[in-house]
């Protein structure tokens, strides 16, 4: 059993339970991951068919990684087994046993725009404000709804919900629910949600179904466990109720989806449905170097909800934690560029070996320019996926219909185009008279004049051409059933005669799309390659997914919530600053703004080596430039790990305003000051602590303390921490560290910089 060698005892212990209920709620970087993957490896080891093996991750690239691992130590028997997120294992059982639940095998999945456009159509018909009812607001309802296994009947019927919503004026999301779900119906289509929904409505509605899959997947893992909603819960407990070999790992200190449903519940609920459960634990961090573990166990510290735990580090001390201030959002991405440039050429290090992780997605706009300018190769990831593309979609909005003519989104995306001469009142008609006979568009299009009036006789012909495409579809191969159906519906020539930049590079997306299928029609590894095996899972993929040059040296860039489970050598966590990170939104609850904290954690657990944390004091919002306080998280950092970077100096274009006592910039309409040449001008003095000072005033009278008049031996209240005494003072201005002992909490080191006290 050499392959467990890389193991440690208590890892080991875990891989080698394979009986019974166990789970492992261990901190970030305690190989949890790493023990799915290696029970996988010895389950295979010790004979279970790797058939009967089920593994939920929480990315499609995680478990391909997974794969790859176990496929190192068992060969090709890692083919067999079932392992993916829950949306695409369970899209695969569903298109198996659809037809038991009304719907065709071959379904469409609906994504989260198609999900819009059928609800925008339903307010519109219903005359409904669309500012009362937000077509976001709206579709959360529904999807909140679905994944906590509340139905539209249901729904309809809990006087709980009516209430509520009648209270906030929206008495009619119940009918909009109900009518949405009878569209989707309608059209052979389930969306994301559905997918989950589906599956507990088959589990619980077809004994037989159940029961094949109970003794099909003897032995089940879930990673990222803490982040699971309740119907995946429920899906789980089902399958594992005959034999229960289920093992969940996970960690509640970085549970970041309760927005979306995640629910620590489920992690209290294990304990009670498997009385015998097993539970190790896993205390130390393989991960990252000891400053980046005390600092995230300071951070984490300032939780009230958490299961305790104790994560060390045996790695080396470590870089301390560098905190840069930036005077704006591009300052903040040059100073990182510039970090990047040096500790490249100085470390040796390779592009891939960096990430830049933000709160919203609109802050990569100023770190990719910041690269972009140093020639530094970048990929973001999670971004707008290749298959969401206009382009994309319009394609495979062909073969959506071709495989599944009820797919009203996808008929609507591409009835007129490219320009048929069908206008947007005949489609309305189609629809109305869909409706009216209650049968679906595509069969009112196969007979146009016996149910609408002046139906444009290209109607007949797009049906007539979808129903080729068809047959086609059937007899030939993916690729060569895809260039047809390029070429045939005209959009491939409509794309070719934009000669613009952009319809080049359209032109050259369809080009590489017919590639991939290309690609997929000639793989040896799977059996079924039609053009309809292609289609099934494409709604759930990713930009990740079709990544060609997986292995390319590029710097990461994405959201902090994409980069759970991941590890990098060396992090950036940007825009540490108030009302971005903690969000704005968060701010109401102790539970949101805790739920912050917990992807705090995970940002910067994310990093082995070196992490850097920044922030800008400046930053264009919606086209307007605010000013920013620092965040109250690096506030409550143990600043004996931290080391301050403030080299940079102010913009050109900034200017010290002695009315505010702060930096302000000219409103830069470009919100680009680098792109200038910058000459060595003198900035005014930096007043650190008084900028600070300004920007950290809150609505309590807590200010940042002022360094000269705080004395060893005084007593001073903090904002959070409550009273406490100065034991210690200890480093030169700016950079005063002072000890304090708070009768609350104990001893602990603030930087004066960040900590809001007053002196009592
Ligand atoms: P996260 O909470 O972030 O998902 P995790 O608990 O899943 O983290 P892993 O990703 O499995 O942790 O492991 C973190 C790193 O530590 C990986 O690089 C892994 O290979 C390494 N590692 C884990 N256990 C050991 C070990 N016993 N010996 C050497 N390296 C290990
Ligand atoms: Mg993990």
């Amino acid at each position: 059993m050499d392959y467990l060698a890389g193991l440690n005892p208590e890892q080991k212990a875990a891989v080698l339970q394979i009986k019974g209920p166990v789970m492992i709620i261990a901190g970030a970087g305690s190989g949890k991951t790493r023990v799915i993957t290696y029970r996988v490896a010895h389950l295979i080891r010790s004979g279970v068919d790797s058939f009967n093996i089920l593994v939920l991750t929480f990315t499609n690239k995680a478990a391909r990684e997974m794969r790859e691992r176990i496929n190192h130590i068992c060969g090709p028997e890692a083919k067999n087994i079932w392992m993916g997120t829950f949306h695409s294992v369970f899209a695969k059982l569903l298109r198996v046993e659809a037809e038991k639940i009304g719907y065709p095998s071959n379904f469409t999945i609906y994504d989260t725009d198609d999900s819009k456009s059928v609800l925008r159509a339903i307010l519109k018909e219903m005359n409904l404000d669309d500012k009362l009812y937000a077509v976001n607001f709206v579709l959360n309802r529904i999807s909140a709804a679905k994944n906590n296994l509340v139905g539209w009947q249901e729904y309809q019927q809990n006087d709980q919900i009516q209430a509520d919503d009648q209270g906030g004026g929206r008495g009619k999301l119940g009918v909009i629910y109900q009518t949405y779900v009878q569209r989707c119906y309608r059209a052979g289509a389930m969306d994301f949600d559905d997918l989950l929904f589906k599956t507990n409505e088959l589990l619980k509605l077809h004994p037989d179904v159940l029961n094949k899959y109970q003794h099909k997947f003897k032995y089940l893992m879930v990673d990222e466990y803490q982040d699971t909603n309740f119907s995946q819960y429920l899906i789980v407990k089902r399958l594992a109720a005959v034999n229960e070999n289920i093992c969940v790992v996970g960690d509640d200190a970085q549970s970041i989806y309760a927005f979306r449903g995640a629910n620590i519940q489920n992690i209290l609920n294990f304990e009670k449905d498997y009385p015998d459960l097993k539970i190790f634990k896993l205390e130390q961090n393989y991960r990252s170097t000891q400053n980046i573990v005390s600092v995230a166990n300071s951070i984490i510290a300032n939780n009230k909800e958490q299961l305790k735990k104790n994560v060390f580090s045996e790695k080396e001390t470590g870089d301390k934690i560098k905190v840069m201030r930036a005077f704006s959002d591009n300052e903040e991405g040059k100073m990182v560029a510039d970090t990047i440039m040096q500790d490249r050429s100085t470390n040796g290090m390779k592009w891939h070996d960096f990430a830049i992780l933000y709160r919203t997605n609109a802050q990569s706009r100023s770190m990719e320019e910041a690269l972009r300018k140093n020639n530094i190769p970048y990929k973001i990831y999670g971004g707008l996926s290749f298959y969401q593309r206009k382009e994309i979609k319009d394609l495979i909005a062909y073969f959506r219909l071709t495989f599944n003519p009820n797919d009203e989104e996808a008929l609507k995306r591409v009835i007129n185009y490219p320009k048929r001469g069908i206008g947007d009142t005949t489609v309305d008609r189609i629809i109305v008279a869909a409706d009216k006979n209650s049968i679906t568009p595509f069969e009112v299009i196969l007979q146009p004049n016996r149910y609408i009036e002046k139906a444009p006789a290209s109607l007949s012909a797009f049906a007539a051409m979808i129903q080729s495409f068809q047959v086609l579809a059937k007899n030939q191969s993916a690729y060569e059933a895809a260039l047809y159906i390029a070429q045939h519906s005209g959009l491939l020539k409509d794309l070719y005669e934009d000669k613009s930049v952009e319809g080049l590079n359209r032109y050259e997306n369809i080009q590489e799309l017919l590639n991939g299928i290309k690609e997929f029609s000639e793989r040896e590894d799977i059996e079924e390659k039609g053009l309809d095996v292609f289609m099934q899972d494409i709604a759930l993929l990713t930009n990740d997914d079709k990544d060609k040059n997986k292995d390319a040296d590029t710097v990461s860039l994405m959201t902090i919530h994409s980069s759970k489970g991941l590890e990098f050598p060396q992090v950036f966590v940007v825009g540490l600053e108030e009302n971005l990170f903690p969000s704005q939104m968060s701010l109401n609850s102790r539970s949101d703004l805790e739920e912050e904290r917990r992807l705090f954690y995970v940002a910067v657990t994310r990093a082995e080596r070196k992490l850097s944390i920044s922030y800008a004091t400046s930053r264009f919002k919606f086209g307007t430039l605010i000013n920013c306080e620092p965040s109250r998280f690096l506030d409550e950092i143990d600043a004996r790990y931290l080391e301050l970077d403030y080299s940079a100096k102010p913009a050109q274009s900034s200017f010290f305003d002695d009315e505010r006592n702060a930096w302000s910039r000219k409103p830069d309409t470009k919100g680009d000051t680098f792109s200038k040449p910058k000459t060595a001008t003198t900035p005014p003095p930096v007043k650190t602590t008084s900028i600070l000072a300004k920007a950290h005033v809150v609505s309590k009278d807590f200010k940042i303390a002022d360094t000269s008049n705080l004395q060893v031996g005084m007593q001073v209240e903090h904002e959070r921490f409550g009273f406490g005494k100065v034991l210690n003072l200890e480093g030169n201005k700016p950079d005063v560290k002072a000890t304090i002992f708070f009768k609350e909490i104990g001893q602990k080191q603030l930087l004066l910089k960040f900590a809001k006290l007053s002196i009592v």
